[in-house]
């Protein structure tokens, strides 16, 4: 059985903070605001996964009014995701993200982008799909006030009574 979930973030641009995306900081004038470390692909992608396991959201989990997660590193929520998800018997199959922002360009850091969340999610890294767009100057996000973050994820569920029961 296969389950699908998507995900989607958005977060400010501010002067004074690191960019992080997909746990990999990215030299950039400014960085995303937030309660953790506001990596906004990692959000995106966690929600996902949150949403295929029928699980509440990533805010539900990891409060941003709660002190534990101030600054919080988002792989490491990522990583929490994943428990949960394993105690589940629910294995990450495919994932795939896209990043909307006008700039920097994300594809000298894609491959590392990758990498690092192949790590995470325990599957390869050809599994995992990673695009940018920018917003073609409209709204906020086109005037490079933001960044936004979209995911889908397919889940498979690993059900061992299931597998024994068969004849
Ligand atoms: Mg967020």
């Amino acid at each position: 059985m296969t389950r699908i979930g998507q995900g989607y973030d958005v977060h400010r641009l501010v002067a004074g903070r690191r960019l992080v995306l997909g746990g990999v900081e990215i030299p950039f004038d400014r960085g995303l605001e937030g309660h953790s470390d506001a990596d906004v692909l990692v959000h995106a992608l966690a929600d996902a996964l949150l949403g295929a396991a029928g699980l509440p959201d990533l805010g539900a989990h990891f409060p941003p009014d709660d002190e534990r997660w101030r600054g919080a590193d988002s792989i490491d929520l990522l990583h929490r995701v994943i428990e949960l998800l394993e105690a589940r018997q629910l294995a990450v199959e495919h994932c795939d993200l896209t990043l909307v922002a006008e700039a920097p360009a994300l594809a000298p850091h894609r491959d590392r982008i990758r990498g690092r969340l192949a790590q995470v999610l325990g599957i390869e890294v050809d599994r995992i799909g990673l695009k940018a767009t920018t917003n073609e100057g409209l709204g906020a996000v086109g005037r490079g006030e933001g960044m936004a973050a979209l995911a889908v994820v397919l889940l498979e569920e690993r059900n061992e009574r299931s597998e024994r029961d068969e004849p």
